[in-house]
């Protein structure tokens, strides 16, 4: 079956845009949360934090994986799961891993061996010990942009040193090593961080008919993992003839910060309808109060626009000037305890990054909009180390306060505001406050059975949690001031609900 079939099979086609080089297209409507497309990794790799705690083939956390008794490199979660891979690649990889550790006492980088499993892969599959399939095939990987002469000289010298490597690691398998080169371009620019269902990075993986849906700043779809399995799925009405997009980069920023993160890593100036937006009022409006600092006159809701926006010193709404100097002293400040408070959090001091982290927010709230990312993100870290701390009324505090500004940044069914409002609502729910965690927890299942699906685990999680609440409050409405309906008490609750501790 050619690829073309296979697209058209799932409601979607491919078209080519002068500008844009491939876009994906739905042939017919699409609903919120309708699958778009699924597909398992061409190649994939997991990140070292993740190698000890996750199986190797399937991706999912085991607190019983093992290792492979000869390289002692990679683990698996399961018997079945190690037999597939050593079909897959493990037979080819695992010597050279062997040999690798003994050499240089340490695995390869994980881009390094995620190339390596790449040109195993096209190995087999070239001499018919692995199959092919319409989305399972090199033909795929090579259809991608390389972006090769956009590519910097240095990473291209260093393409050239880690394709040498791979030579000698794939060795008796023929490589050209220029065409390794532009794997190692092609990986750059088009393989997928692979994250868990809270989005936190798990993994990297090539992924090659999803890499054809383009980025937009307002995008249709999101991309999520089951273990390493993509998934996308749309996130509002997708009207047959329109364009299928996904998000490449974080979108809470301005569009500056938006527009450099897209041009560094993927080589190409974002024209979506979001970004257009940047030349005009609303547009200035909003980046100034995403990045900027805030207006200086208390009743306006402005914003002076600073760092990558061109800097400025009037406020964008009312016109009042500001002292940029003195904001810039003070923006520095925070930055610098914000270092610090990272650096307390890597090494799991959350007395004093909360500490830390609670003089950053003193500073910023002083000189950022409300709805600032910056602001928004130090409140979020806040939150978190108020859960570790089991402190669940500043937890909620501050989650509150991320809340506006999370919405703001991200559209209204990002995955990401639903989460936060999944954490809202456990949150008020271990505080016993039964009808604000019903509200929170039925606006999280909306988003995220779209995002996630109605079947995923963690929506399963949210609805078994919101039945609790739902049947408290329904009790508390009876008998106000009554007593409580459960026997479980808030440390009982919070060790039932351990994921709230990220
Ligand atoms: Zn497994
Ligand atoms: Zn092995
Ligand atoms: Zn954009
Ligand atoms: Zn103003």
């Amino acid at each position: 079956m050619t690829l073309e079939k296979f697209l058209l099979d799932h409601g979607l086609r491919i078209s080519v845009d002068d500008t844009k080089g491939r876009c994906l297209i739905a042939n017919r409507v699409f609903t919120p949360g309708e699958l778009i497309i699924s597909q398992e990794p061409y190649s994939s790799v997991l990140d070292i934090d993740s190698e000890r705690r996750r199986c190797d083939n399937c991706f999912n956390l085991s607190s019983n994986v093992k290792r492979c008794s000869a390289c002692k490199s990679v683990r698996y979660c399961c018997s079945s799961c190690q037999v597939h891979a050593w079909k897959q690649q493990h037979k080819s990889e695992c010597q050279m891993l062997v040999k690798l550790i003994e050499e240089k006492q340490r695995t390869p980088p994980p881009s390094l061996r995620l190339v390596v499993r790449l040109v195993i892969k096209r190995s087999l599959q070239q001499s018919g010990v692995l199959s092919t399939k319409a989305d399972d095939n090199f033909e795929t990987v090579e259809a991608l942009p390389t972006h090769y002469s956009e590519t910097q000289e240095e990473r291209l010298v260093s393409y050239a040193q880690m394709a040498n490597l791979v030579k000698t690691i794939v060795d008796p398998v023929e490589v050209d090593l220029k065409e390794v080169c532009q794997l190692f371009c092609r990986i750059a620019c088009n393989a997928h961080t692979i994250c868990d269902e809270e989005f936190r990075p798990v993994g990297t993986g090539l992924y090659p008919v999803i890499s054809i849906i383009n980025h937009s700043c307002a995008p249709n779809t999101v991309l999520l993992f089951n273990g390493k399995r993509g998934i996308v799925r749309a996130l509002q009405k997708i009207e047959k003839g329109t364009e299928v997009t996904v998000s490449y980069v974080e979108l809470a920023g301005s569009t500056k910060t938006r527009q450099l993160a897209l041009k560094e890593q993927y080589y190409f100036v974002c024209q979506c309808k979001r970004c257009r937006k940047m030349e005009t009022e609303e547009g200035i409006i909003e980046d100034a109060i995403l990045e900027g600092y805030k207006c200086p006159v208390q009743q306006c809701n402005g914003a002076v626009p600073s760092g990558r926006d061109q800097p400025g010193s009037q406020c964008v709404t009312c016109g009042s000037g500001c002292d940029n100097k003195k904001l810039k002293r003070s923006e520095s400040a925070a930055n610098k305890l914000l270092e610090e408070a990272n650096l307390a959090m890597r090494s799991r001091d959350d007395g004093q990054a909360r500490l830390l982290f609670e003089k950053t927010e003193a500073i910023q709230k002083e000189i950022f909009h409300v709805h600032s990312v910056h602001l928004m993100r130090t409140r979020d870290a806040l939150m978190k180390v108020c859960m570790s701390l089991n402190d669940w009324q500043s937890a909620l505090r501050y989650c509150l306060l991320t809340l506006p500004a999370y919405e703001r940044a991200y559209s209204v069914n990002s995955p990401l505001v639903g989460l936060q409002y999944f954490s809202l609502g456990k949150l008020h729910w271990l505080l016993g406050n039964s009808r604000e965690a019903v509200t929170a927890l039925t606006r999280a299942k909306g988003i995220l059975s779209v995002t996630h699906g109605s079947g995923s685990s963690l929506v399963r999680e949210l609805t078994g949690t919101l039945q609790e609440a739902t049947l408290e409050a329904a009790y508390r409405s009876q008998i106000p001031g009554g007593p409580e309906p459960m026997s479980l008490d808030i440390t009982d609750r919070f060790k039932h609900h351990r994921s709230l501790k990220r």
